[in-house]
């Protein structure tokens, strides 16, 4: 008897381990743990060799600092200006990719199986090192957009209806939640990309003229949802089902939607907003209470002196720091997460603000600035040396406060001076974002501002 009743406590021991045993394997968060499974390894690098990486000391010694996000004119080499311009000039007198959105997925795919052909992809290198045993075919990659239409001008209801129409058809991958309200009331609404344990901030649209940044951002989300769901699982090069199994993107596509309907003829302001001579609703830049958003965080905001006290299109900082509702969201939102790092998509430039003189350098922010310059072509901006151009920023308050990356991503040539009032040539700004290259941005960025 004693001999059965020892069989059975083994058998039942044997059951519960093995019950424990297919918890673990099932679960997505061991199944993701960035700590050393292949599918990880993979797609990311060691932290070391990232780190590790440093920055030449030629682009560290740029000219004189570019103060303002929307004034990099001065700072940018000659060469880099010219190549934008070129750039800028023959988009623009693209009028059929500027016609529909199918001949712009068209240009777009062709570009990308160009750049496909002529880059180095960060995801082949890792698994070069990390060689697998047979190399797979490299994946025909097509414009997967269905549903963000990023050619006509984007409105807070087609942004709205379109996150919900995303969140549908990917059910798995994306979830729409609410980060608070604008001062007139509108959502933030905040779509979550991934179901990864790292965890990352994307917002585009703080500035509520630069509309092609709302439409670059829900393009990402809807080419980086289909890509993962593709038989390939790549985008770029990047493999996205990796990537979006290790993070989870906290995307506020749309974070002044007031001031989207404010230069869209849809809305008013909510108080009288002063203009700077010869200046009209295409220079908007403001929330409904005339406050520019991206000098309202708490980072050296007493010291920001815009000389303008007042509702501005595009110079007050507020009544006090994070005065505004908007902010407070954002602030909100990264207070309730583990940010590793986070970006904001602007727009004109085609450079990345990395740096400011109170936080140089946060983390892995400068291999990420030096990965977007050699393989995406973004202008590396020097650090940010005056309070009036990096005070009170998001991406500045963020690396203050975390000591972690925030990055200020700028879109398209500099020689696009206007703001898009009309669908016509929001779509001719829209084919101007370099989609071929920039569409790579944010998945670099999660390449290279992972750590363990
Ligand atoms: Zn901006």
């Amino acid at each position: 008897m004693k001999a059965a009743k020892r069989l059975v406590i083994l058998l039942l021991a044997v059951c519960l381990l093995l019950d424990v045993w297919v918890a673990m394997r099932d679960n997505p968060l061991f199944r993701n743990a960035p700590t050393g499974d292949v599918t990880v390894l993979e797609v990311l690098p060691s932290s070391s060799a990232a780190v590790t990486e440093t920055v030449p000391a030629s682009s560290q010694a740029a000219s004189s600092a570019a103060e303002s996000e929307a004034e990099p004119a001065s700072s940018q080499p000659a060469s880099s200006q010219a190549a934008s311009s070129q750039a800028a000039s023959s988009q623009a007198t693209s009028s059929q990719a500027a016609s529909s959105q199918a001949a712009s997925s068209q240009a777009a795919s062709s570009a990308a199986s160009q750049a496909t052909a002529s880059s180095k992809p960060a995801s082949s290198q890792a698994t070069a090192s990390h060689a697998p045993a047979k190399p797979s075919k490299p994946a025909k990659e097509t414009n997967q957009t269905k549903i963000v239409n990023y050619v006509t001008r984007p409105t807070y209801a087609s942004v709205q209806s379109e996150i919900a129409a995303l969140a549908e058809a990917y059910p798995d991958l994306i979830r729409v939640s609410s980060i608070g309200t604008s001062v007139q009331g509108r959502d933030l609404t905040m779509l979550t990309l991934g179901n990864g344990r790292a965890e990352a901030c994307i917002i585009a649209g703080i500035h509520a003229r630069e509309s092609v940044s709302v439409s670059f951002l829900m393009r990402c989300v809807e080419e980086y949802a289909a890509a993962y769901v593709s038989k390939s699982g790549k985008m770029g090069g990047y493999n996205m089902q990796n990537l979006l199994d290790v993070y989870t993107l906290y995307i506020v596509p749309l974070s002044n939607p007031d001031g989207l309907e404010i230069v869209g003829g849809r809305a008013e302001p909510a108080v009288r907003v002063a203009y700077e001579k010869d200046q009209d609703i295409s220079d908007y830049k403001g929330n409904a209470n005339g406050v520019n958003l991206n000098k309202n965080f708490p980072l050296l905001w007493d010291k920001i002196d815009t000389k303008c006290n007042k509702p501005h299109a595009e110079k007050y900082k507020g009544p006090a720091a994070a005065s505004e509702p908007e902010t407070q969201a954002l602030m909100a939102l990264c207070e309730a997460h583990d940010f590793m790092w986070m970006t904001s998509i602007h727009v004109r430039g085609d450079c990345v603000y990395w740096s400011d003189k109170t936080n140089p350098s946060v983390g892995q922010s400068a291999v990420m600035a030096q990965k977007l310059k050699e393989r995406l072509d973004f202008y590396k901006c020097p650090t940010s040396e005056k309070v009036e151009g990096y005070g009170g920023g998001f991406e500045n308050w963020f690396r203050q406060q975390y000591d972690r990356p925030g990055l200020c991503l700028e879109l398209m040539p500099l020689d696009y001076f206007v703001t898009p009032l009309s669908d016509e040539t929001h779509s001719i700004f829209s084919t101007a974002t370099r989609w071929d290259l920039t569409k790579k941005a944010i998945p670099l960025l999660m390449y290279f501002g992972f750590i363990y």
